[in-house]
């Protein structure tokens, strides 16, 4: 569906996903496994092989019709989240960057954790949370589920799926469980056949340990709770609506009235209730927010739209911007990311962006200044790392493949199970007459698509050149170890 040298970034991909099951949280634990492993497979090979052919751009959204889960990957949407909630994540006793947020493409207002680390948030919360307190109230209940180790199975069921295919199939499953997010990860993976009613007085218990601990996270980084106490009021409002018109997060965050009565006496107590966000968190929030809306709402209603969209008005030229880029509009793109530059020079996601407009006007020299601009500014961005290797190995000139080759080696370094990192780190490799390492780097993408036939075929072949080099032969020779008498039988 795309060549290589191509970027369509405007028309991103979504991948239709076929799997239409039926996840009611009354399965049973023989049913969940079924489901998760019919899922699991219909990922690892089918969604990764699909991910890995798909076009990239900074931001990579990722669809799925029926089971409806989507993802949202995007180093600057990430990096503002992991940011705004490093003081909670210290904290709670962990060194800043341990906790992932990962966004989910969905407009329903709800988060939840699964794994050991990562919180999920769907693109509805932030862009509906009033505020970055509401915002960080939510992260920090969260943040207490994780610190409890409520969901902490999900890493065992879901451990030989890919990295991309996991985040997926986290996100599929936890929409296709009735669509609840937080429930659905300790449904299904909590690996209980508890009756409900067990199971939800079960989960009353985490949710008020992880509100305790929330309150105590608020406090301990001098943060006002009246934001999640408001958004709790709301929910509590909640409970007179018919089951239909209740959100998500009602329904997987039970005892809404209780919750909220914990966190108005806080409010009552604590000295920082009347302290407003930090002006850095307000701006961070609003740039994750904005760009968020960018990438999910129809463009031409971004365009058309009155009301700038931030408070900040470099914010709203950037959703412009982005709206132009997706409409497929390139120049008028450029010259608004253009213009943004003129005046901070100094934002690497500024220049990733423009790197992204150019590579997709078919200007890969252009596209790859742009990427090396943003990279002297953020050097670990594996995304623009990957993007620089392809935009060098698209100029098409020899002189740039040592180079291509460095940006993706630290690419596959930062994204070690994405397939498509290692097959364009094989190009790069095979282009610069290195035969032996590059289909080394095809065999690691053939092992992350679950193709073993093929990454035995190429690990042989690796083993018949001569002069190989120690590590190689040993990857090699580990590959045919591992996955040979497989392939025998
Ligand atoms: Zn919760």
């Amino acid at each position: 569906m795309i060549t290589e040298n191509r970027f369509q970034c405007h028309t991103y991909a979504f991948i239709v996903l076929n799997t239409v099951y039926d996840a009611k949280s009354s399965m049973t634990r023989r049913q969940q496994q079924q489901a998760l492993n019919a899922l699991r497979q219909h990922l690892s090979s089918f969604l990764t092989l699909l991910l890995s052919a798909m076009v990239m751009c900074s931001i990579l959204l990722v669809g799925a019709t029926s089971a409806s889960a989507g993802m949202i990957r995007d180093a600057e949407i990430e990096a503002a989240l992991e940011g705004l909630i490093a003081p909670l994540e210290e904290a709670a006793g962990y060194t800043r960057g341990t906790i992932k947020i990962r966004v989910i493409l969905n407009n329903q207002y709800n988060a939840f954790v699964a794994g050991t680390h990562t919180v999920y948030v769907h693109s509805g919360l932030i862009k509906e949370a009033d505020g970055v307190l509401e915002f960080l109230g939510v992260m920090a209940h969260e943040i207490g589920h994780i610190r409890e180790g409520h969901v902490q199975r999900l890493d065992e069921a879901a451990a030989d799926a890919g990295a991309t295919a996991t985040l997926a199939t986290i996100a599929a499953l936890a929409v296709a469980a009735g669509g609840s997010g937080d429930a659905a990860a300790g449904v299904l993976f909590g690996g209980t056949d508890q009756a409900t009613r067990g199971y939800l007085a079960t989960r009353r218990r985490d949710e008020a340990v992880a509100d305790e601990i929330a309150m105590s996270l608020l406090e301990q980084t001098e943060l006002s709770a009246t934001g999640i106490r408001d958004q709790m009021q709301r929910m509590t409002r909640q409970r007179s609506l018919p089951e239909s018109r209740q959100s998500i997060y009602y329904s997987t965050h039970p005892g809404s009235g209780e919750r909220l009565q914990a966190f108005q006496d806080h409010v009552d107590q604590s000295e920082f209730s009347n302290r407003p966000a930090p002006p850095s968190a307000v701006h961070l929030y609003d740039r994750a927010r904005t760009k968020v809306t960018a990438w999910t709402e129809a463009p031409q209603r971004i365009l058309s739209s009155s009301s700038p969209l931030s408070d900040t008005a470099e914010f709203t030229v950037y959703a412009r911007a982005i709206a132009h880029y997706r409409r497929g509009a390139l120049d008028k793109a450029l010259a608004l990311m253009d213009q943004l530059l003129a005046n901070h020079s100094d934002d690497a996601f500024f220049h990733e962006f423009r790197g992204d407009i150019l590579f997709a006007k078919a200007n890969p020299e252009a596209a790859a200044d742009a990427y090396e601009a943003s990279l002297s500014l953020r050097k670990h961005n594996p995304l623009v790392q990957l993007n620089l290797g392809r935009a060098l190995i698209a100029t098409g000139k020899d002189d740039n493949l040592p180079k291509a080759v460095m940006a993706l080696e630290f690419a596959r370094r930062g994204e070690p199970k994405w397939a498509f990192v290692h097959r364009t780190y094989g190009i790069a490799l095979g282009k610069s007459g290195r035969l032996a390492e590059a289909d080394l780097a095809l065999a690691d993408e053939a092992l992350l698509i679950g193709d073993r036939g093929r990454a035995i075929q190429l690990a042989k072949r690796v083993l018949k050149s001569p002069d190989l080099e120690p590590l190689v032969h040993s990857r090699a020779s580990d590959i045919l170890f591992r996955y040979g008498a497989d392939a025998a039988n």
